[in-house]
């Protein structure tokens, strides 16, 4: 479903590097963007919605590169805790009691609504039940990049981890080419909950498919103690071993990486999506973002899930991933706010495959989102690094995928907020009776 849309009399920034343009328009018709320029070479089309973008700036809409979005249930159920104690002791014990399809789909419904709001227009989620994750984005109109968790412990749909290359094989073919919003994936969990064989089962499945492979990988500074049977010496050179790494792989976290790491990721065209939030509430230290750029490997920008972060504002996020560059260097120039935002746009796009997405150019999908200027802490506005520094996904005005109005005037016009709301309640009172603040 598509809308013709123009948009009038807009600042406009078509990429993260690029310059501002003012007054300018932008028409979207069949999902893409037909024509975009200054408003004095707009050749106005007959009967066709227009949304006047006077005051507002318009830009690509944000890439979430690595999300469980299910995990809105279990935000601020367990704060400040060790990694270990709020992985083992809360979150596992909370998915094997809680985590169904109707949980997924609506948990994941209120991620759609809240990365809508906040401008995200892609995310690329990995979870369990996924089939209800793609129906959540799917009914909310958010593009996707659903990747099916595969790990050797029974899981939430997968009690029986014998079956859990089977039944993410069964995944991809129930919706390979569906949907052109919905690209299924492989998430093999980590390199410490997936022996070897399985490891290279679901890599193998990825690259038979030509579908993006996920892993979380070097997060902690423990990780290597916990590989059941490791080939190398860190966890990077064990996936190396494993003939992991390749450009169709995306690492997620890599925290803790050596000098040789990095030369093997480089070199392998693997890619990397960094959640510097998460690593920074669960104190698992601060990745080498600007030495990862300085080596040409893509960096894209994620969430995590919202118990690890709490929020799923890439705004936030941005501004994070840039200050925590220049604290952990001591240098104020080790990552720009334009670096953050390309790995929030184009460049993670290109991450997960898609490198059409993160730009606004005549053919390329209508992904895009706009920002109202005239809120005080968005005044001056002289550059897009205020967009880093200084805005928040409550700026947002109007959200458009693939040419489709999904947020009008701050309100998500694809579905019923509200009715999501009170599934989500509904569930985090079965959840936590005494907590839950409705
Ligand atoms: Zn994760």
């Amino acid at each position: 479903m598509y809308d013709s849309l123009l948009i009038t009399d807009c600042l406009l920034l078509q990429e993260s590097q690029g310059p501002l343009l003012p007054s300018a328009y932008i028409l979207c018709e069949n999902g893409k963007i037909s024509s975009i320029g200054p408003m004095t070479e707009l050749r106005r089309p007959l009967n066709m919605k227009e949304i006047n973008g006077c005051g507002q700036l318009a830009l690509p809409g944000l890439i979430n590169g690595h999300n469980h979005c299910a995990m809105t249930l279990f935000r601020g159920l367990a704060d400040d805790l060790e990694l270990g104690t709020w992985l083992n002791d809360h979150i596992f014990p909370a998915e094997a009691a809680h985590v169904n399809a109707d949980m997924v789909y609506w948990c994941s419904k209120l991620a759609a609504a809240e990365m809508l709001l906040s401008g995200t227009t892609t995310v690329a989620d990995a979870y369990f039940f996924e089939d209800a994750a793609i129906r959540a984005f799917a009914d909310s109109g958010m593009r996707a990049v659903a990747a099916h968790g595969v790990i050797d412990f029974p899981a939430p749909g997968v009690p029986d981890p014998t079956k859990n290359i089977w039944t993410a094989a069964q995944f991809i073919d129930r919706h390979l080419g569906t949907n052109p919003l919905i690209t299924p994936a492989v998430f093999a969990h980590s390199p410490y909950t997936c022996s070897n064989n399985t490891l290279q089962e679901a890599k193998k499945l990825a690259n038979d498919q030509g579908v993006p492979f996920f892993i979380h990988a070097a997060e902690t500074r423990h990780e290597q103690g916990l590989i059941a049977t490791p080939l190398g010496d860190s966890p990077i050179r064990h996936l190396a071993a494993l003939n992991l790494l390749d450009q169709n792989t995306i690492l997620v976290h890599c925290v803790w990486l050596d000098d040789a790491d990095l030369q093997l990721i480089a070199k392998s065209g693997a890619k990397i999506v960094a959640c510097p939030q998460s690593n920074q509430k669960l104190a698992s230290g601060s990745p080498r973002i600007s030495e990862m750029l300085a080596l040409g490997i893509q960096v894209g920008l994620g969430t995590d899930g919202c118990a690890s972060n709490n929020s799923l504002d890439l705004f936030r996020e941005m501004d994070i991933l840039a200050k925590g560059q220049k604290v952990r260097t001591l240098s104020a120039t080790a990552l720009t706010a334009r670096q953050a935002l390309a790995c929030t746009t184009s460049q993670g796009a290109a991450v997960l495959g898609q490198p059409n997405l993160g730009r606004l150019s005549p053919g390329s999908p209508a992904d895009l989102i706009m920002i109202n200027l005239k809120h005080p802490h968005l005044q001056p506005f002289y550059s897009q690094d205020t967009l880093v520094y200084s805005a928040s996904g409550a700026d947002i005005t109007n959200v458009i995928i693939n040419g489709r109005l999904v947020v009008h005037k701050r309100q998500i016009i694809s579905f019923d907020l509200q009715e999501c709301l009170r599934q989500v309640r509904t569930l985090a009172k079965l959840l936590s009776p005494s907590k839950a603040e409705l």
